[in-house]
């Protein structure tokens, strides 16, 4: 393809996605193929004569689609939503456009440079701590990961190597150190609630330590939050059995629930503690910290250690853009620089300049900070606000639908980050058992039909359906219709209608 070919087949491709994005909503959100659909329209092996774009492009529409589940939908109201936006699109083409590497500062120093003040722009943004901004006294600073998940691993990681360090740091010899941390390292183990999302546990098994959830109870007016008490009863359990506690996850906005662990407690019960390591998961969530109503949230961050948001999720920002923060960056350093003389520059020498490669656990990197800037400069400030707030009420206003129907739903935690969180009543006050049922039998419907794409999830043996709209596009009759769905679909399957 030559650059005038290529002009034309963009000028293409870029018609078909906004035409895309003009008719997503006439499409039915989950895509209905069944499981290897594409096996039966693609030929066994590539074309041996290269073909036309126009040729290729027209399989977008005829192969692909009918495979894509569209998450950009207004009626796609399933997990957490991944919001993208045409500032964040032109981002991933620029960033396509320069193709490179970027794993030291001499990489591309723009890309380093540009990532290290939009995470601080973005710091601030969220209101975190000072403690948190590339130019805080402690050494702090944001990096951008491919997601929640590998942020996680990224920080037990660490924290695993800095708590091994600290207890080996009076070692005369290396063999003296590795007697140390011989004898420690498999007592060593990591802390979550049973809320947190599964990253933590997957992340503890990549990092070969143990680790124990912590149940959380709810109620119809407390969310299941992680608590001081809990946390101290739990680690007083680790103490009598000999275990090193070394790394926590608190989650803001837990994934079946949106749950916000109760920080101003924990951090009480830490202060017996200072060897473990806090990270903050609010990779969906945090996103309404940019609005000042939810900026106390952030109270006493400086205590912990890394936090981390998905801007791919909520913010505008296409995937993928996960924003992990650091109070220490040397403790990444510790755990994940090595420098083999095929990475020596005199850039990276003079330690004037930032290397990521030495933030996270692969090498290369992709330049993702500059969707955040178009983002931020597009929408600006006040932009992201009225998006996140937007989310909120519409969310809100499907939570008050429902509450008006007590005959047919039951919220079962406060709604929360724009998630409603309900199950559907029996008709005569059957047990759990019958409900959990029910529940099942009416979500299961509702997907098969495909108006509307939701998911449920099972807390403390309840089976709940969760409901969150935070496309770009959702509006409040997106909700109205949704609800309309669900009431139809819950008295069909309760037996009341047809
Ligand atoms: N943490 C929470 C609270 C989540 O809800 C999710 C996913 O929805 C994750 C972590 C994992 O996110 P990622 O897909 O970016 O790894």
């Amino acid at each position: 393809m030559d650059s005038s070919q290529f002009r034309a087949a963009a000028h293409s491709a870029i018609d078909q996605i906004i035409g895309y994005y003009d008719t997503i909503e006439d499409r039915r959100v989950l895509s209905g193929v069944e499981p290897g659909y594409l096996k039966n329209l693609l030929p066994d092996g590539p074309p041996v004569d290269g073909e036309v774009w126009a040729e290729i492009q027209k399989d977008i529409e005829s192969k692909i689609i009918p495979g894509i589940t569209h998450w950009q939908s207004p009626n796609f109201l399933a997990f957490f939503p991944a919001n993208s936006s045409y500032p964040g699109i032109l981002g991933e083409l620029y960033s396509a456009a320069f193709t490179s590497a970027n794993f030291n500062w001499l990489c591309s120093p723009a890309a380093t440079e540009l990532e290290t003040i939009v995470l601080d722009w973005l710091c601030k943004l969220l209101n975190l701590p000072e403690c948190y901004l590339s130019t805080s006294p402690n050494g702090g600073g944001g990096v951008i990961q491919g997601s929640a998940s590998e942020a996680i691993v990224t920080v037990v990681v660490t924290a695993r190597d800095r708590y091994l360090k600290m207890l080996s740091a009076g070692a005369k010899t290396a063999e003296e150190k590795e007697e140390i941390i011989d004898a420690h390292r498999h007592k060593l183990v990591a802390l979550f609630s049973d809320q947190a999302h599964s990253s933590t546990q997957k992340g503890c098994q990549i990092a070969g330590v143990k680790h124990r959830s912590i149940k959380v109870p709810g109620s119809p007016t407390s969310n299941y939050s992680l608590t001081g008490p809990l946390l101290r009863q739990k680690l007083e359990e680790l103490n009598e059995q000999g275990l090193e506690p070394f790394y926590l996850t608190l989650t803001l906005g837990t994934t079946s629930t949106c749950a916000v662990d109760n920080f101003a407690e924990i951090i009480e019960v830490l202060k017996a503690y200072p060897q473990i390591w806090v990270h903050v998961d609010a990779a969906y969530a945090g996103a309404a910290l940019i609005c000042e109503e939810f900026q106390h949230l952030t109270a006493g961050f400086e205590n912990f250690d890394s936090f981390d948001m998905n801007m791919h999720k909520w913010l505008l920002t296409n995937f993928d853009c996960s924003c992990l923060y650091v109070k220490e960056r040397k403790n990444l350093f510790d755990a994940l620089s090595i420098t083999p003389a095929y990475l020596r520059n005199p850039f990276t020498s003079s330690g004037r300049v930032t290397d990521y490669r030495d933030w996270q656990i692969p090498l290369g990197r992709r330049f993702r900070a500059l969707k955040i800037w178009f983002v931020m400069r597009t929408y600006g400030v006040f932009g992201l606000q009225h998006h996140v707030r937007n989310i909120i009420s519409i969310g809100e206003h499907f939570a008050s639908l429902i509450k008006s129907r007590p005959d047919l739903f039951t919220i079962i935690v406060p709604p929360a980050f724009a998630l409603t969180v309900f199950v559907v009543n029996t008709v005569n006050g059957g047990g759990a058992e019958e409900r959990n049922k029910l529940t099942k039998t009416v979500y299961e419907s509702i997907n098969e039909e495909g108006k509307i794409f939701i998911t449920s999830g099972v807390v403390d043996d309840i089976y709940m359906i969760r409901v969150i709209g935070a496309s770009s596009k959702t509006r409040k009759e997106h909700l109205e219709r949704a609800f309309g769905i669900i009431v139809e679909m819950a008295e069909k399957v309760r037996g009341e209608k047809e």
